[in-house]
């Protein structure tokens, strides 16, 4: 693979607002569950009984807290997981002025947690709550601690996580600050996504510029789009290109 991580560096150097567009398999090298592999959550929520799109929508959260916070607090809560060498590189690319936006399906916060500023949290995050009778917001502080029991305000309203539930539009200003920065930029790379889900995968339409760089383990509808295109670890392979800059 070093040709192609010689490349990818070489890219790198010439951009100045490249933009990192990702999913679930970022996130999966620091153990945090993706939804559709084998061992995600969209297999281990089978002993609810109801698919996870019933279990992670709006309306669901309102006719039976109790199970959407069982769940949730199992599959988004129990875990503390760390920034793997992906986010590190990924944040010090921003650093450099080589990266000017995250945009990630990811809720887990991550990016920040490594440094990067810029992040566009398409589907919302898993590290902030407002309650739904008064609006007071808090972090993953009350949520932990009830426990997997429904995290209550102290105006008897619950609290819901800034997660996008099924049901629920994204966030305007989000997509909006997504869309502009890839329409601005200079250099593409994907990476830990399949591209299947949408809208947010249709943001990527939004491209004007030149290279694109997938990294994902799996085949993706883009690959014969990109330049270059790697099979390996995500990690290993933007923290061999910032090596290499
Ligand atoms: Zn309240």
């Amino acid at each position: 693979m070093s040709d192609k991580i010689e490349r990818f560096a070489e890219l790198l150097r010439g951009s100045k607002r490249a933009v990192f567009f990702g999913g679930a398999g970022v996130s999966t090298e620091s153990g945090v569950k993706d939804y559709r592999s084998e061992d995600g959550i969209y297999n281990a929520v089978r002993e609810y009984g109801r698919p996870p799109e019933e279990i992670l929508s709006r309306s669901f959260f309102e006719a039976d807290p109790e199970t959407f916070y069982d769940f949730y607090y199992k599959y988004f809560l129990s875990e503390h997981p760390s920034p793997n060498k992906a986010h590190i590189a990924l944040a010090e690319l921003e650093n450099m002025g080589i990266l000017s936006a995250v945009v990630t399906q990811n809720i887990d916060g991550l990016h920040q947690a490594a440094g990067s500023k810029n992040v566009y949290e398409l589907h919302g995050t898993a590290s902030r709550y407002h309650c739904v009778k008064c609006g007071k917001a808090c972090g993953r502080d009350i949520p932990t601690a009830a426990k997997g029991k429904i995290p209550r305000c102290e105006c008897g309203g619950i609290f819901k996580p800034d997660v996008v539930l099924y049901e629920e539009q994204l966030n305007e200003d989000t997509l909006m600050g997504a869309i502009k920065a890839i329409s601005e930029a200079d250099l593409m790379i994907v990476g830990g996504t399949s591209l299947a889900v949408y809208p947010a995968a249709g943001l990527l339409r939004y491209y004007r510029g030149g290279e694109t760089v997938l990294i994902n383990r799996s085949e993706t509808p883009w690959d014969s789009r990109a330049g270059l295109v790697f099979r390996e670890k995500i990690g290993e392979v933007l923290s061999e290109a910032v090596k290499r800059i």
